[in-house]
């Protein structure tokens, strides 16, 4: 690609960059935007990349279905070990928190009806775990639309793997999900990696653990920090 063209599709990009650091460059950091599936009418206004801190996305919705502005700031350890996994979770929740907002009342309910899990008792709207929707959902775009290849030497624990208590499944083993997720909780407007993702991903042993230490499964905080109240606890962890 040219300069020029370059810079055009620079400008062209619906986003701001913010770059407090030196250790990942703009267009990098676009790369990873675009290999997460990176949509303009998800309204993402800017990116912010620091050395320290959280890794989170800012979303909101008024009362009349109409989504804030979203903001993501990534730091650049994650970006720097797994950037990939990163930049498709935040974006998840932005991707997610956007047709939640337009099409869904801000609700969670058709998603969990959808994804099996509807009325489970261990889901956890508090916690900034797996049990959360407001968490799970941005894992189940991340797996199956997002970009989770950051090599190797990273080892990706799902939510299923992480909650197989609770007997939750990986998203695409709950029949018909991974197309309502698509089509029907985007009204039509299925994210670019639809179609370019196989329907069946990674095998995934259910009795198998990771023998080395899980690195990914970044980004543990809150995730609407304009929506949600900082829950008990987290204050006091520095998380809100
Ligand atoms: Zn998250």
């Amino acid at each position: 690609m040219s300069l020029l063209l370059l810079l055009v599709s620079l400008v062209l990009a619906g986003y701001t960059v913010t770059l407090n650091t030196a250790a990942v460059t703009e267009a990098q950091v676009r790369g990873w935007l675009n290999d997460a599936g990176y949509e303009e009418l998800t309204g993402l206004a800017r990116v912010d990349v620091v050395d320290s801190g959280l890794n989170v996305a800012s979303t909101g919705c008024d009362g009349n279905s109409t989504p804030a502005a979203a903001v993501i700031q990534l730091t650049s350890p994650s970006l720097l070990s797994h950037p990939h996994i990163t930049v498709s979770h935040e974006y998840g929740h932005v991707w997610a928190d956007y047709h939640r907002c337009v099409y869904w009342q801000n609700s969670f309910d058709s998603y969990l009806v959808a994804r099996g899990i509807y009325g489970q008792p261990w889901i956890d709207y508090t916690t900034a775990g797996c049990r959360n929707p407001a968490e799970l959902i941005a894992h189940d775009y991340e797996q199956l639309f997002g970009n989770l290849n950051d090599g190797p030497a990273v080892i990706y624990v799902s939510c299923a793997q992480q909650e197989w208590q609770v007997g939750l499944k990986e998203p695409w083993n709950v029949p018909g999900f991974r197309d309502w997720f698509a089509l029907t909780w985007t009204q039509g407007h299925p994210p670019p990696g639809y179609s370019s993702t196989p329907a069946t991903p990674t095998p995934q042993p259910a009795t198998a653990t990771p023998t080395r230490t899980p690195v990914a499964t970044p980004t543990m905080g809150p995730v609407t920090p304009t929506t949600t109240k900082c829950p008990r606890g987290w204050q006091k962890q520095g998380r809100c």
